[in-house]
């Protein structure tokens, strides 16, 4: 047994008034975010200001804008409570948590790891905010009773029974996307019993005629989503784009996009699951290469590009990443650099870059008949393995 993070996430059904409370909730967190934001904004400006007025020589004072900080716009919160007395309605823990994001998304713009933190829109199509968990006698501030989950401010909401949820509450992210309602709980100390061992290895190439193909010869066929409906997809964004912006008309068609791309994602989501369930099932180790996708997107010269961003590998990689985690096996990630299509797998002999379009060829110096993908998988897996002793 082993203790893990997991998230569930469930479909909710809120009443009338408790959507009204969502609504106001995800509209209070992005003010005080944007409120937040610019804030700091101006301090920027101030600064860009002495900056220019030094270079022109007017001005010879020192000026620097305060790094944002977390602890003192966390408490500037009650502050604006005084002035926008609206902010008491909803729960104080979603503002707080609102505030951590802003903070995440400056502490990742002064490492030079993104952009600037931009300001949230209402128009963004997925809205959502975080609930804390907070022990209370009855039992926490996010409970699951029965039929319900129970959070702090909007009260029982009715969900869609899967699984139970195991393990520790730490927050519940409350999300509305195309007009559902969703509920997501992230729980600390779930326990997994791991998978028995099989003491089989394999290597993984991933493709593009087929997802990927594995180093014992099978190969995973890739499921089209997304060109299977692509064509009603097209049909649904001309309907949209012929309606009058804003309009009622308008913001049915979208919710009809918006539906169709969700199903589109969600069959993917689907078809990884089992696909890397079973793989981390059957196999201990399992070796994959390091994919630069956005490389590949270059070298598609054949409108394979919608394609590509189809076949999920990074969700792939990351879903074998947790996984083998979970359950006990051990993944794997070999350089991408590494020639493992160049390479014979039976006697290791060398011979050079080969063009994407040679499926097949006769290695020059054992003879033996190479199978372009299936040669590659077993390299990777040589590899993958090779690089655990080292
Ligand atoms: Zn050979």
């Amino acid at each position: 047994m082993k203790e893990i993070y997991r998230a569930y996430k469930y479909r909710i059904y809120p009443n009338k008034a408790q959507k009204e409370l969502i609504n106001k909730t995800f509209g209070c967190c992005r003010f005080v975010y944007n409120f937040c934001r610019a804030e700091q904004k101006k301090q920027e400006d101030m600064w860009q200001l002495v900056k220019e007025m030094q270079q022109q020589g007017y001005c010879f004072n020192d000026y620097k804008s305060k790094f944002f900080n977390r602890f003192e716009n966390i408490k500037f919160i009650t502050e604006l409570k005084k002035t926008y007395t609206w902010l008491k309605e909803v729960d104080n823990t979603a503002l707080q948590s609102s505030v951590e994001n802003l903070a995440k998304a400056y502490d990742k713009y002064y490492k030079k790891q993104g952009g600037k933190p931009k300001f949230k829109s209402k128009k963004n199509p997925v809205q959502s905010y975080i609930t804390k968990y907070n022990k209370t006698n009855s039992g926490g501030t996010i409970r699951v009773i029965g039929n319900y989950i129970r959070v702090a401010k909007v009260g029982s909401l009715k969900f869609r029974d899967k699984s139970r949820p195991m393990g520790q509450i730490v927050n519940a992210v409350i999300s509305k996307e195309n007009n559902k309602y969703y509920i997501s709980l992230n729980c600390k100390n779930v326990l997994v019993q791991e998978f028995e061992k099989t003491n089989k290895n394999i290597g993984i190439d991933l493709g593009i005629c087929d997802f990927a193909i594995l180093s014992n010869g099978i190969k995973i066929s890739n499921k089209k989503f997304y060109e299977n409906q692509e064509e009603n997809l097209d049909r649904l964004q001309r309907q949209l784009s012929r309606k009058q912006i804003g309009s009622n008309r308008w913001r049915k068609a979208k919710i009809k996009v918006g539906k169709l791309q969700t199903h589109i994602a969600n069959q993917r989501k689907d078809f990884l699951q089992k696909l890397t369930t079973n793989i981390v099932k059957q196999f201990d180790t399992i070796c994959i290469e390091d994919l630069e996708v956005s490389k590949m997107k270059e070298t598609d010269k054949n409108g394979r590009n919608k394609r590509i961003s189809d076949l999920g590998f990074y969700e792939f990689r990351r879903q074998l990443q947790y996984k083998c985690e979970w359950y006990g096996k051990i993944l794997s990630v070999i350089n991408r650099y590494y020639p493992s299509s160049q390479i014979c797998n039976c006697c290791g002999h060398r011979s050079g870059k080969k063009d994407e379009t040679i499926r097949e060829w006769i290695c020059e110096n054992c003879g033996t008949k190479l199978d372009r993908d299936t040669n590659a998988s077993i390299n990777i897996l040589k590899e993958g393995l090779r690089m655990l002793t080292v």
